[in-house]
């Protein structure tokens, strides 16, 4: 009889496969399974690892035998073969489980509703520009659990979702990072937001006395749950309003953070980063460096080179004097919140997909005070019209992208700003939002050469 662990993988993207091959370098018997198609490249590496495998569906039997299951993010609890998972009390972890088992490296974790992403490259920038060995991995990027075979970095930086935080069990973060908990895929948490925030407290579960906990302590709920548990990690909060100390804070146009016995201050105008959101991403990077033990200048000339990646508050382009964004990520209202709040012109905001039940009300002043014209760019855009038809001066929708475009430079005249940051998910009229963003600076970059 076969007495080798067998881990089954299911879902074989990109951390899929990279567990498959770490276990398979670890001496585990292995198989994949995913019921949807695997993208070419993928297939190609199993078939080479001579990794066994199977796509367009789940045999049973056979995943039934595990021993331990990993399971990608993207498949919810709710279907039937992790039911059975379950029932049987097979234990599934996430990818990050299982890669952080197999590293010395220290890990900073980050999370949030809003900003991960950003704040996850900010603090690898930070650490790789200071020159140390660092990885960069979880929700981003190249799997963790590859990184981890050949095991160089003395340190990652991990974005965490929810959904991986949900199948993380002892991984230890010595440095984690919560930037907001705002409603947001309340639909893998039975509608209850207690749920999801007690998701995202995960992040927190194995830290000790030695650890640092980065979070900005003016979103309501982070306030709420921390008053709730008596944690024994060091705190360091970020405000926008009052001066932690030790913490960080954005203060008369300056950044300024005060921890691990170091000091660091810029103005915030000198940064390639602008708007409130990342005065509060970069606050987090600076205290997240601090941690590390980075000088204030390796900070200051990290965070002066620093590039986003796209579609976050990306500029495209100007037209007759009318600038174009396109925040095609902000797939929810709170990040079209700090979107309208960091642009001080009149602005033409282009929004629409699918919504995921938005409470539009939040926005409601900033859209009065800046929003001269909305360009509903969805397959229903019911909702939208009938929240703000009394509220914006001018209302209308279109299907096309290059339409939206047009439509924008029409309402537009010199010195506003066309925005697309669309509080909805993409996938009505687009493959992404990647595909969304890319669509809209190709009609901008159109109209630009005409
Ligand atoms: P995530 O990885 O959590 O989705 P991103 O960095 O990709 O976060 O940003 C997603 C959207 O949220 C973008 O529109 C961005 O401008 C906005 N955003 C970034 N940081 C924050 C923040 N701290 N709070 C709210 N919104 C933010």
């Amino acid at each position: 009889m076969n007495t080798k662990p067998l881990l089954v993988i299911l879902g074989g993207g990109e951390s899929g496969v990279g567990a498959a091959l770490l276990a398979q370098a670890k001496g585990m018997d292995v198989f994949l399974s995913d019921r949807g198609t695997l993208q070419d490249e993928y297939r190609e590496t199993l078939r080479q690892a001579a990794i066994p495998f199977e796509e367009g569906q789940h045999t049973e039997e056979r995943i039934l035998q595990a021993t331990e299951v990993v399971k990608s993010p993207g498949i919810p609890t709710k279907v039937p073969i992790v039911q059975k998972l379950l029932a049987k009390q097979i234990p599934i972890i996430s990818e990050i489980e299982l890669a952080a088992r197999y590293t010395k490296a220290k890990l900073i974790g980050i999370t949030g509703s809003n900003g991960k992403t950003t704040t996850t490259l900010l603090i690898y920038h930070l650490l790789k520009n200071a020159g140390l060995r660092v990885g960069l991995a979880g929700n981003i990027g190249d799997s963790f659990a590859q990184q981890v075979i050949e095991d160089t970095y003395d340190y990652f930086v991990l974005e965490l979702s929810s959904f991986q935080l949900d199948d993380m069990y002892n991984v230890r973060l010595n440095v984690a990072v919560l930037l907001n908990i705002t409603p947001d895929h309340l639909d893998r948490y039975e509608y209850t937001f207690q749920k999801y925030v007690d998701s995202k407290f995960r992040l927190l579960q194995n830290m000790t006395a030695e650890d640092s906990f980065i979070y900005y302590a003016e979103s309501q709920p982070i306030q709420e749950e921390l008053a709730k548990r008596s944690l024994d990690i060091q705190h360091f909060p970020i405000s926008l309003s009052t001066t932690p100390e030790p913490g960080a804070y954005l203060a008369s146009g300056e950044l300024l953070a005060r921890s691990h016995s170091q000091t660091f201050q810029t103005a915030l105008a000198e940064l390639p980063l602008q708007g409130k959101h990342n005065a509060i991403n970069m606050l987090a990077a600076i205290l997240a460096g601090q941690a590390i033990g980075l000088t204030a200048e390796q900070i200051r000339q990290a965070l002066l080179t620093f590039q986003n990646a796209a579609h976050r508050l990306e500029p495209v382009g100007t037209i007759d004097g009318i600038r174009f964004i396109n925040d095609s990520k902000a797939t929810n209202v709170d990040s079209v919140y700090y979107a309208l709040e960091s642009i001080t012109t009149p602005i033409i905001w282009i929004a629409g997909g699918l919504d995921k039940g938005n409470d539009y009300s939040q926005i409601d002043s900033l859209v009065k005070e800046k929003v001269k014209a909305l360009i509903c760019l969805g397959k229903d855009n019911s909702k939208l019209f009938s929240y703000f038809s009394a509220k914006v001066p001018h209302l209308v929708e279109t299907q096309d992208v290059a339409e939206a475009v047009n439509l924008g430079l029409e309402f537009g005249q010199q010195g506003d700003t066309v925005l697309l940051s669309p509080a909805c998910a993409s996938f009505d009229l687009f493959r992404n939002y990647e595909d969304r963003g890319n669509q809209f600076k190709e009609a901008v970059k159109k109209r630009e050469t005409k």
